[in-house]
Order: structure tokens, then sequence, then C-alpha cells
């Protein structure tokens, strides 16, 4: 037996290894674009951002030759404003947020961050001036601290304490057993959705960038939890430049600006108003999330009765 066990547990500790290796590989390939499809081109110097306006000129974008997922994409996101993409499943609304944050570049037309196109800046300023907020946040096999110090390398713990402060995740934390020193992730304390998402804004607070990309998460959370997330959601997105990838409703509604996007292309832009006013695709989007509403509710009614 003990001659079985024993290659089975290496095997185990192989296979967990391997798959927080994972873990961290698709970390860093979110957040360095590595294998690197984009690198700092020779010339490169650090983005000057003053306020964080963003701007899409002509933007056509194709991950594979012969399949083109971008058209001619244009739109300004003022500075301190917030846009919501809205548009079915893959239309393309990930793919603004990674050529945003440069994973990838556009084979035609431009993005601008405060006027200057981000291939001419260095990787590295680029990603100190735009945050994001996934919509699954994995977490790296460490502390509660390591996680959200992360957003900042180097910061103190004052500073870790008020971006838990600011993400409401503080209290929580206090009553783990090592409090900011619990180990988290696979091999540690687990975590529950939501509580993932308030370590990843918490990151995002310390990391304090003028520009955020929230990628909200269509994974229904329970009312209470979805209400408290979206506070603190709208409170990091004050004051910022942010791209949201809505599929909440309230975000939707009081965005400065809503993108519509099908299989690519915006056929719609404008205020909550003024697009149901137009009775288009964003009308039926609207229709099509409040029936959703009303049947995750029912759907969790149900849950609670039995
Ligand atoms: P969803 O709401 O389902 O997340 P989305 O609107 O965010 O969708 P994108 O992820 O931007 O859509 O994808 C747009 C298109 O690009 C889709 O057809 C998708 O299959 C394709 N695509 C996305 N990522 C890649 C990739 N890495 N390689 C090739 N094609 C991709």
């Amino acid at each position: 037996v003990i001659q079985i066990c024993l290659p089975l547990n290496a095997l185990g500790f192989l296979f967990r290894e391997a798959r927080d290796a994972q873990t961290h590989l698709e970390t860093l390939r979110q957040l360095l674009a590595w294998p690197p499809e984009v690198q700092d081109s020779p010339q490169a110097q650090p983005l000057p951002v003053s306020h964080g306006e963003v701007v899409f000129e002509h933007v056509d974008f194709s991950y594979e030759p012969g399949r083109q997922v971008l058209w001619d994409v244009s739109f300004r996101i003022a500075a301190g404003q917030t846009l919501a993409v809205v548009g079915g499943s893959g239309s393309g609304k990930s793919t603004l947020a990674r050529l945003l944050l440069r994973v990838y570049d556009p084979q035609q037309g431009r993005v601008l961050v405060d006027g200057t196109d981000i291939r001419t800046a260095t990787l590295a300023s680029l990603r100190q001036a735009v945050g994001i907020v996934p919509q699954d946040s994995s977490l790296f096999n460490d502390s509660v601290a390591y996680n959200i110090a992360y957003g900042r390398p180097g910061a103190g713990m004052a500073d870790i304490v008020q971006a838990a402060q600011a993400a409401q995740i503080d209290a929580l934390i206090r009553t783990l057993p090592q409090q900011y020193d619990t180990p988290v992730g696979e091999r540690g304390m687990k975590l529950s959705g939501g509580e993932k998402q308030r370590i990843a804004i918490a990151r995002a607070f310390l990391k304090n960038a003028p520009v955020m990309i929230l990628d909200e998460a269509t994974s229904a959370l329970d009312t209470r939890s979805e209400k408290a997330i979206q506070v603190q959601l709208d409170r990091l997105s004050a004051q910022r430049t942010t791209l949201v990838i809505a599929h909440r409703l309230s975000t939707i509604v009081d965005a400065d600006q809503i993108l519509v996007l099908d299989k690519g292309r915006i056929v719609e832009q404008g205020r909550h108003d003024e697009l149901l006013a137009q009775r288009g695709l964003y009308a039926q989007l609207w229709e099509l999330q409040l029936q959703k509403q009303e049947f995750d509710r029912a759907e969790r009614r149900l849950l609670r009765q039995s």
C-alpha cells in the first residue's frame, strides 16, 4: 500500500504545484502579455498621464488572420467618466479591454491615453496607469496582505489596510485566524467569489490607477453581496476614467456613455434613456437583462424555500 500511496501522493503534490504554477502563469500572461504579443519599442517612453482620457480611433483588430473581431471602433472616454460596453457574447467587449492594456496591438487605428498612442509608451508605465478588476479574480497561494499588495509591490501595511477598508473587506480579514497573514488561495483559506472580488477591488484601490477597467461578473452573486460590491465598484470608478464591461443594470443606467457592440461593430452609442428611445439592439438587450434579473430573483426565492 505504501509503495502505491507514496507515488500517488507525490503525483498529487506535483499536480497541485503544476496547477499553482498555472494560476501564476495565467495572471502573468494577463498582466505581462507573456508570451509577448507586444513589446516595448526601442524608443518607448513612460506614458505621460495627466487626467486619464481614453480614446480609441478607428480600431480594427483580429486575433488571427481572416477573422476580424473589431471593425472601425472609435470612442472617447473623457477623464473621470464611465463608459459601459454592452453586447452579446463574443461581440468584442473583452477585446477592447485587452487592447487598452496593450495585451495586443490593433492592426489599424490607435489607442490613446491622454493623447499619447500607447504603442509609444513602455508597457510597465501603461500598466501602472491602467488598473483592472477582472471577472474571476484568482488568488495567489500567499497571504491576504500579499494578495492585496500585488497591486503596488512594496506597499506598506498601513496602505494595505486602508485599501482593504475601502473595499470593505478589512472587517472580515480581522476575523481570519492570522488576519492579514492568513494564507489564501487553493492551499489556504477558501474565500467566496464575492470575497475574492473584494480582494481584487482592494488591490485596485491600492494601485490607485487613473484609468480603470471593470469586468463585471456575470455569475449571480446573491443580491446583497452584489449590491455591496456595486457600491465598492462605484467608489473605485468615481473620479477615475472607467471602462466597464457591463452586465449589471445599475452600472449601465448610471454610465456617462454606453457603447453597444454587435459582432465587433459599434451599432449604438449614447446614454441609457437615449438608447432606450431608439428601440434598437440596446432596448432588446435591456429587456433581456430585466428578464434575466427577474429569473435570477425567482430562482433564488425557490432555492431559499427548498
Ligand atoms: P463574452 O461576453 O462572452 O465574454 P466578449 O464580447 O467579451 O464576449 P471577446 O472575448 O472580446 O467577446 O471575443 C470577441 C471574439 O474574439 C469572439 O469571437 C472570440 O471567440 C474571439 N477571441 C477572443 N479571444 C481570442 C483569442 N485569444 N484568440 C482568438 N480568438 C479570440
